[in-house]
């Protein structure tokens, strides 16, 4: 069965690349019925930032990708990491290395000078077994380093990842002998990762591109401790439309900065299954089940994805559309909109408890975001200001007869307000062109030229308010 895991490190918030690695984990174990593993990274004490636990684990919930299983957290398995690099020195797979922060620093600045990618020159590899009992009685401190054949390096750097195929990766940077335990005793993130990926029986790993130079440690790390690598799969960076890089920092970085805004779970978790992963058909707008039905390794893309507030957009407003034709999740959503209502628009929709799921039918399909909905369709909250200079435009075709005729009709009309024909009864009543009739009624309850039809807006407002609009025009 499929095990995955989202292993984030605790120095910030969720951000949107994170949440994506999380979605396509969750969604591959959703997928074939596997596990979902939250683990966090926690080994590099400095970088810990207070509350990224918490945020991580809420933001996740939020989208609704839940983990099955954790979260793991590092920070309590430093023995079990010890003892396994202990272990791979005993055989001689790692290596004590004594060289100390200057040396090392002047490794990597003669390596700079010379334009070459910085290499531990495995000095401490050729110490006899005496040289390293003198120096470890000496008390001196070591970092544990992994010993990597040149032999081996190469085939570690080869291998089968989902996304990119056939991957070769040469050259100094992924065969440094990697530090595995540092002076303080505690693992790096190499031996940390690779230990807990086999001990959670990980079986395929879906991470950020970035950690793609990594895996040639991680596989000679796996090799060396006996266990067979995991399936790897390594998502394409998310880029800014400018073509830079998204970063934690940017405003369209923290998966908080869409919550804040309003966004819908649900149109966030779609938008970002489709940053790199690909539906093969037409579909666009996905639910989450849909998207767990739907995901495959193979339709995982890539090149860069660019993140776009437009399509971010234009996905808001169909899961709202959708979700405002549900009666359950209209309901929800009502809920939602009422407390994010300002002062006066409040006020209305007090007096009217109907008045925001009226608010919500009438503006589906336009509606964005949730906080727009005032904005949207302010008749629904506020008699119309007939002196807006867009509100006095829309009768200066039809004579100033015509107008009173008509609102007089319609006062008189009573109950067949609420009939779909109201404008079409209207303009019969008053002798009118209905397509005048139907400008004088919307000026009157509406002072917008353009809205939803007639008849709707008709049925979200109270009869008194209609009555009082009417006669408001008249006047
Ligand atoms: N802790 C790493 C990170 O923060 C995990 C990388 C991996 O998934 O192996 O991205």
């Amino acid at each position: 069965p499929v095990r995955v895991r989202f292993a984030p490190s605790p120095t910030g918030m969720l951000h949107l690349g994170g949440l994506r690695t999380a979605l396509f984990n969750y969604l591959l174990a959703r997928r074939y019925g596997g596990a979902f593993v939250l683990r966090i990274e926690d080994t590099d004490r400095k970088r810990l930032v207070p509350g990224a636990v918490g945020a991580i684990v809420d933001g996740l919930a939020w989208a609704g990708v839940r983990f099955d299983e954790g979260p793991h957290f590092q920070s309590q398995r430093s023995d079990e990491y010890r003892r396994h690099a202990q272990a791979l020195v005993e055989r001689g797979a790692a290596y004590r290395c004594f060289c100390g922060p200057a040396r090392l620093e002047a490794l990597r600045a003669e390596a700079a000078a010379q334009g070459r990618a910085p290499r531990y020159d495995r000095r401490c590899l050729g110490l006899s077994q005496r040289q390293i009992d003198e120096r470890l009685r000496a008390g001196e401190r070591f970092t544990v380093r992994l010993a990597m054949a040149e032999a081996e390096a190469g085939d570690a750097g080869a291998f089968h990842d989902a996304v990119h195929g056939a991957v070769r990766l040469a050259g100094a940077a992924g065969f440094d002998d990697a530090v595995l335990l540092k002076s303080d005793g505690l693992p790096t993130y190499h031996l940390a990762n690779v230990v807990d990926d086999h001990a959670m029986g990980i079986t395929h790993v879906l991470r950020g591109e970035e950690w793609l130079m990594s895996t040639p440690k991680h596989r000679a790390l796996f090799r060396a401790l006996g266990w067979a690598p995991p399936q790897y799969a390594h998502l394409p960076l998310l880029m800014n439309p400018d073509g830079s890089k998204l970063s934690k920092r940017n405003r369209d970085g923290p998966v908080q900065a869409y919550v804040d805004a309003g966004y819908l779970p649900a149109a966030l978790v779609n938008y970002v299954a489709l940053l790199g992963w690909h539906p093969g058909g037409t579909q666009e707008l996905f639910t989450l089940p849909e998207l767990e039905a739907a995901f495959t390794l193979a339709g995982l893309g890539r090149s860069k994805s660019t993140v776009s507030r437009d399509r971010l957009d234009w996905l808001n407003r169909q899961h709202l559309r959708r979700a405002i034709a549900e009666p359950g999740a209209r309901a929800v959503l009502a809920a939602q909109a009422r407390a994010a209502l300002p002062a006066a628009a409040a006020a209305a929709a007090a007096a009217d408890p109907a008045a925001v799921e009226h608010a919500l039918r009438l503006s589906a399909g336009r509606l964005t975001l949730l906080r727009d909905l005032p904005a949207e369709v302010p008749f629904v909250f506020a008699d119309p200001d007939l002196d807006a200079p867009a509100a006095a435009r829309m009768l200066h075709a039809v004579p100033h007869a015509t107008q009173a005729a008509v609102l007089r009709a319609a006062l008189a009309g009573g109950s067949q307000w609420t009939t779909a024909s109201f404008a079409g009864d209207v303009a019969a009543a008053a002798l009118a062109p209905p397509g005048h009739a139907a400008a004088v009624l919307r000026h009157a309850l509406t002072g917008q030229p353009r809205g939803p039809p007639l008849a709707d807006v008709l049925g979200a407002l109270p009869a008194a308010a209609v009555r009082r609009r009417l006669a408001a025009a008249l006047a």
